[in-house]
C-alpha cells in the first residue's frame, strides 16, 4: 500500500505543475480519487496519505465501502461519477456530497423528491455527452441550455457544475475546451474532467476537478 501513497504524491505534484504551467492559482484543482472496485484497505491507505475526496461509480458499492467510514471520518467528500438509476436516488442523496451524473429530466425529478424526503442537498453536476457518442450517457451540448432551464423551472434544482468523459479514441483537449466554454457560458463554477490518461490536459483547459483512479490505485481487475 506504500504504492498508493507514492502514487498520490506523484499525481498531486503533476496536478500542481499543470496548474502552474497554465497560469492558474495553486491549489485550484481538486483531486477526486476514484476508488471503484478497490477494497477498503486501498481506501485506508489513501486516507492515511491525506486524501479525503473519493469518487465511486455505483451507489451500492459506495454504500458498502463508505457508509461506516463516513461516520468516523467527517472530512470525507464523496462524488458519484457513474450512471444513477432513479430508484436509487434516495440512497445516492443520503450518501454523496456531489452527484456528477445528472443526465435526464426523470432523474432530476427523482433527485428533487429524494432531497425533499431526506433533507440532504448534494451538489449537482450535469453530465455532458461532449463527443455525441451513442453508447454514452449525458446531455448533448446543444441541449444543455434547455436542460438547465427545465430542471430549474420544473424541479427548482440548482446545478453548479458539469462533467464529461471525452471519446476514448480522440484527442481529448478539443472536447475539454468545449466543456470549458459551456461551463463559462452557463456560469457553472465546477468543471469535472480528466482521468488518469489526460488529467493534465484537462487542467490546462480549465478543469476544476479531476477524477483519477488507475494512476493512484493501479489497474482494476
Ligand atoms: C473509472 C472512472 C474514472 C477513473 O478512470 P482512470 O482512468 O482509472 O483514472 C474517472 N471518471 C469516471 C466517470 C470513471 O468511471
Amino acid at each position: 500500500m506504500q504504492d498508493i501513497a507514492n502514487n498520490l504524491a506523484v499525481v498531486r505534484q503533476n496536478i500542481e505543475n499543470a496548474i502552474l504551467a497554465s497560469g492558474r492559482k495553486p491549489g485550484s484543482v481538486k483531486l477526486i480519487a476514484v476508488s471503484k472496485f478497490k477494497p477498503e484497505t486501498a481506501l485506508m491507505a489513501a486516507i492515511s496519505a491525506g486524501q479525503s475526496v473519493f469518487g465511486e461509480n455505483r451507489v451500492q458499492e459506495a454504500k458498502a465501502k463508505f457508509a461506516d467510514l463516513r461516520l468516523s471520518k467527517s472530512e470525507l467528500e464523496l462524488h458519484l461519477i457513474g450512471p444513477l438509476q432513479s430508484n436509487k436516488a434516495d440512497d445516492a442523496v443520503r450518501l454523496f456530497d456531489v452527484i456528477e451524473t445528472l443526465d435526464r429530466l426523470s432523474l432530476a425529478e427523482a433527485l428533487a423528491k429524494a432531497i425533499r424526503k431526506t433533507g440532504r442537498m448534494p451538489k449537482l453536476y450535469v453530465e455532458v455527452n461532449i463527443g455525441h457518442e451513442a453508447q454514452k450517457s449525458g446531455v448533448a451540448p446543444e441541449a444543455l441550455a434547455n436542460f438547465l432551464h427545465e430542471i430549474r423551472e420544473k424541479f427548482v434544482l440548482s446545478v453548479t457544475g458539469l462533467m464529461c468523459i471525452p471519446p476514448a479514441d480522440d484527442n481529448p483537449a478539443r472536447h475539454f475546451e468545449k466543456m470549458k466554454k459551456l461551463a463559462d457560458q452557463h456560469k457553472l463554477t465546477h468543471l469535472s474532467m480528466g482521468m488518469s490518461a489526460d488529467y493534465e490536459a484537462a487542467i490546462r483547459c480549465g478543469a476544476t476537478e479531476v477524477r483519477v483512479g488507475t494512476a493512484i490505485f493501479g489497474e482494476r481487475s
